[in-house]
């Protein structure tokens, strides 16, 4: 099989990068996907939250631009849908991050992101079942809710196979080598020629780029979510909320369940990475019964009449600085490699952007417009990594 352009992995960040290299007129475009359909990665453990509250200024402005998508995915898309829900977003914290917060909204306000502080009469409008006492102040976010990520990533791969890109699921990658018209991929579906390989493997990053002899600085994080079922009272579409007290996150799904886990970078940064293929995809008792101190402390309606019905673990694939990787290989021997991998937990909503910025470089060998060079590879051993202004890094 011939192809221009072969993109490894069809998560919502493949999917999206095929999109849009067919979008821009590459005829046949081949995602490769070793699971049997899309979206069978992290990508369907993800709790999907779609917001624009970035300490890192580009980072922020590819959230803004790919929050405008979710909103308005179906014109973008026509025929297509991403599940897109808007909820608004509070965000609660206490005295260590004031003087941060303050700065933070100061930058997305002149981006033109709606995000302000609001006062406790506000608060108790727009969620009265969140105790806000720990709050030293809390900030509201009216632009963000949440999408359902597999009918994301699917429709963007189905609007691109309707542009007549291909889909080779069930195909795992086995192995990639130089070739004179560009790359040969040895897959369990036989030789893929491409001139091009665009890697979009997720938490299976680390063992694609030992393959390539190159050690990735990603730790695959495994991250518990516990769902609970909400009482009548406190049923409904309602804001999202992050607590920095308790560096949790609270996502109020569809009508009746609530979504709770950490916004640390990892629970316990003493465990060993994560085998991809082989951890534990549910949740501990001690972990659920950590989740449930937080969510009735935040909630204390839950503590009354919240129940807790199950959880499950995904797994984030981290880099030092919690920022994505975003660059060519040529650096490394392999120019027509690309990578858009090492997420850390936050890449979903990006994969709008991700798509666009990624189809640039590989047709036109850049990125116009603004600097992408900031994500790439080497900065982890030149020590420019992208430093968040909180220490809550996940929150970039
Ligand atoms: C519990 C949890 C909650 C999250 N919550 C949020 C959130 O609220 N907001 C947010 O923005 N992000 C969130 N994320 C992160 C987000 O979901 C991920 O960053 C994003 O979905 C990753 O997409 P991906 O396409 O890069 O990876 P994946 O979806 O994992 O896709 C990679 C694909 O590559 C395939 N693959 C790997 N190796 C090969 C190979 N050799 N050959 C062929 N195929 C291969 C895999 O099968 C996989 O389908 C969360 C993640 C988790 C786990």
């Amino acid at each position: 099989m011939r192809t221009r352009v072969a993109v490894v992995g069809g998560g919502s960040t493949g999917s999206s990068i095929l999109y849009h290299l067919a979008a821009r007129g590459i005829s046949d475009p081949l995602l490769i996907e070793k699971g049997l359909s899309i979206a069978s990665g992290q990508t369907s453990r993800s709790t999907a939250l779609v917001r624009t509250h970035y300490t890192v200024p580009v980072v922020a402005k590819m959230a803004l631009l790919s929050y405008r998508v979710f909103r308005d995915f179906s014109k973008e898309l026509p025929g297509y849908d991403s599940g897109y829900v808007e909820t608004g977003l509070l965000i609660g914290v206490d005295s260590g991050y004031e003087q941060s917060i303050r700065q933070n909204l100061d930058m997305l306000q002149k981006m033109g992101i709606a995000s302000d502080f609001v006062d406790e009469r506000r608060v108790k409008n727009l969620e009265p079942f969140l105790d806000t006492s720990g709050f030293s102040s809390v900030v509201y976010e009216p632009n963000m809710g949440y999408a359902e990520p597999s009918t994301t990533a699917s429709s963007y791969a189905s609007a691109a196979q309707a542009m007549g890109a291909r889909v080779l699921s069930g195909t795992s990658v086995l192995g990639i080598r130089k070739t004179s018209g560009g790359y040969s991929l040895t897959t369990t579906s036989g030789e893929v020629e491409a001139e091009k390989v665009v890697l979009a493997t997720g938490v299976w990053s680390v063992a694609m780029f030992r393959q390539l002899g190159i050690e990735l600085p990603v730790k695959p994080v495994r991250h518990p979510v516990a769902i609970y079922e909400r009482p009548q009272e406190f049923r409904g579409l309602r804001p999202v909320v992050f607590d920095f007290l308790r560096s949790a996150y609270y996502k109020p799904e569809g009508q009746g369940l609530l979504f709770v886990g950490s916004m640390e970078a990892e629970l316990d940064a003493s465990s060993p990475p994560a085998d991809p293929d082989g951890y534990d995809q549910s949740i501990t008792f001690e972990e659920a019964e950590k989740f449930t101190g937080w969510t009735t402390q935040a909630y204390p309606v839950m503590g009354e009449k919240g129940r807790y019905e199950r959880g499950y673990s995904g797994v984030y694939d981290n880099t030092p600085d919690q920022q994505p990787v975003i660059d060519e290989l040529s650096g490394y021997g392999y120019e027509g490699v690309f990578c858009l991998v090492g997420l850390s937990g936050h890449g979903f909503k990006l994969c709008p952007e991700f798509g666009r910025v990624m189809a640039s470089l590989v047709t036109e060998g850049t990125f116009r417009d603004y600097d992408v060079s900031v994500f790439r590879l080497k900065r982890f051993e030149t020590g420019e990594l992208l430093k968040s202004r909180y220490s809550l890094s996940t929150v970039g």
